[in-house]
């Protein structure tokens, strides 16, 4: 780092300055340029290292390289894409199904994807906390809107799966938000899906008794059915963790409250907003954000239908 002449001046060798600005791990910058469109192109590569045979661990023989363009998360203004010359070799034992392959590395991009691991982490956070839109991300990241969203979706349904997001919640709000006037027939046929959707947050306190709006689920629908279906399919433990549930002023979600959620107080309750007076109100303030949150996701989720 210190020694002016390893600056890209060094034959033979790679340039830690030049690798600690793009900050991949594993990978080294050979070339960067300017291209036509005012984007940045890096291109990297690995180390040379032994390769063993994936399947029968022969010594592998290098076989040239692969050279693959990733879509790269923004910097200094401008779009970037990562030339990876990828190392191909191949199995010598004639008789191993490998035959040749690649190198492989998930952490910077999963086999066959268009954009690189770390952007596909900074479009979804650009959507959740910065209240951006699919197309906002694709005109940073230089790209086209399918592209972004094809790359991200599996991400997000692999994440709407995860039940381990409902552990621990403790307050919980749920905020009705009528997403269109229009058509409710599914997206496919030209419609907008359905109109009226329920979000339901975790505003459970951090150690400080910070208050982070967490999307949990957002369910099509506005009632207390719909309310209290997402309360049943919880299970016991969620529902006995639940200490106070926040809600908008729609008296089905009270209902579904009562009914499922015994010891939870409901802060809209006359009597509990008595007793918990200040504690609902601080509540109530971060639920502002709340209705944002749930607008931004169900964007996303009709998009996905
Ligand atoms: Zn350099
Ligand atoms: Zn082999």
């Amino acid at each position: 780092m210190d020694d002016p002449t390893l600056c890209c001046l060094a034959r033979g060798g790679y340039c830690n300055r030049c690798d600690l600005i793009i900050g991949v791990d594993g990978l080294h910058v050979t070339a960067a340029e300017r291209d036509a469109r005012g984007r940045l192109v890096v291109t990297v590569e690995s180390e040379p290292a032994v390769m063993g045979c994936p399947s029968c661990g022969v010594l592998a023989r290098g076989h040239g390289r692969d050279e693959v363009e990733l879509v790269d998360a923004p910097v200094f203004g401008a779009p970037v894409r990562i030339r990876w010359r990828k190392r191909r070799w191949v199995c010598p034992d004639l008789g191993c199904p490998v035959g040749s392959f690649t190198e492989q590395d998930e952490s910077v991009a999963a086999p066959r994807a268009k954009l690189t691991t770390r952007a596909c982490r900074w479009a979804i956070e650009q959507i959740r906390r910065e209240h951006a839109s699919v197309n906002g991300v694709r005109r940073q990241l230089g790209t086209s809107w399918s592209t972004v969203w094809s790359s991200i979706k599996p991400i997000l349904a692999a994440a709407a799966d995860d039940e381990s997001r409902f552990e621990g919640v403790s307050i919980l709000g749920v905020d009705e938000h009528v997403w269109h006037h229009v058509s409710t027939k599914p997206v496919q046929d030209g419609g907008r899906g359905p109109k009226e959707l329920t979000g339901m947050v975790d505003l459970t306190r951090d150690e400080h008794g910070k208050v982070h709006a967490r999307l949990l689920d957002l369910v099509p629908g506005r009632s207390g059915e719909t309310y209290r279906a997402w309360l049943t399919e919880r299970g016991e433990a969620f529902r006995a963790g639940v200490e106070i549930a926040t809600l908008d002023p729609f008296h089905g979600y009270k209902n579904a409250i009562d009914d499922q959620l015994e010891d939870a107080r409901s802060v809209l309750d006359a009597f509990h907003v008595v007793k918990v007076r200040h504690e609902a109100l601080c509540v109530r303030m971060e639920v502002r954000d709340l209705h944002r949150l749930v607008v931004a996701a169900a964007g996303l989720k009709l998009r996905a239908a």
